[in-house]
């Protein structure tokens, strides 16, 4: 509890896929009473709702467009974890699920969605006490977050704790595949047209590749507590 402040301020951080962006933020804003926010969750619940109605993302991009106003996304906390609600039904677990990946990854190349998505952002973020992570918080949702972090691993280094995740679940897989995933995302990630993923000009760079879990939440709350400290 000595951790907390009563002079929060916004935090920004993003990354590649697989950093460990959100586990990081997830304990960070927990230990010093943030509100964490996980924007790729919004992502994948549009994704969500164009393949439980039936629209081919990729081709049926401009119907999609239209119907935008009847998506209503919900956030909620449970113990600080973030509940994703889809015109009132909990999708938290089905968004985690494969094809919600592959069409968060398309629906965020549309900038139709990405206004509609930045503006519900901007406005869980806009009385500050947030960390925010995703890809374009930095640079487009929260650009003037006090603090913005740009959370990284080689991608060696985020395959292969992709693949400890998935053997620990018992879950069968190949770490070229994985890695061979991981690098198909960041190409998505970093070459799209529409807020591609690159790290802002003021915000810090964290590499993990060295460094364990604790040692990558202790330096983002350090970080935290620093400026804290100025504001
Ligand atoms: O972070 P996560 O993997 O859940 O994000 C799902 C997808 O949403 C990613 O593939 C990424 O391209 C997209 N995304 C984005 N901007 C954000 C957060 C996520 O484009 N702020």
């Amino acid at each position: 509890m000595d951790e907390m402040s009563d002079k929060k301020i916004s935090v920004a951080i993003d990354g590649p896929a697989g950093a460990g962006k959100s586990s990081v933020a997830k304990k960070a804003a927990k230990d010093m009473g943030y509100v964490y926010i996980d924007t790729g969750a919004m992502y994948r619940a549009v994704a969500v709702w164009a393949i439980e109605n039936n629209i081919d993302i990729k081709n049926d991009t401009q119907k999609l467009i239209g119907l935008l106003d009847n998506i209503k996304i919900d956030v909620s906390y449970d113990e600080n974890v973030q509940r994703m609600h889809l015109n009132g039904k909990d999708v938290t677990e089905r968004i985690r699920e494969n094809d919600a990946s592959m069409g968060a990854s398309a629906v965020a190349t549309i900038p139709e969605v990405r206004v509609f998505l930045v503006d519900m952002q901007r406005k869980m973020g806009e009385n500050g006490g947030v960390i925010m992570d995703g890809r374009d918080i930095g640079t487009a949702v929260l650009p003037n977050a006090e603090l913005k972090i740009y959370l990284t691993a080689s991608v060696e280094e985020r395959a292969m704790r992709r693949y400890k995740e998935y053997i620990e679940k018992g879950i069968e897989c190949d770490y070229e595949e994985l890695k061979a995933d991981v690098i198909k995302r960041d190409e998505n990630d970093m070459n799209r047209k529409a807020s591609p993923l690159r790290q802002a000009d003021d915000a810090i760079l964290l590499d993990t590749t060295d460094k364990t879990f604790d040692e990558a939440v202790d330096t983002v709350k350090n970080l935290i507590k620093a400026t804290e400290a100025k504001n």
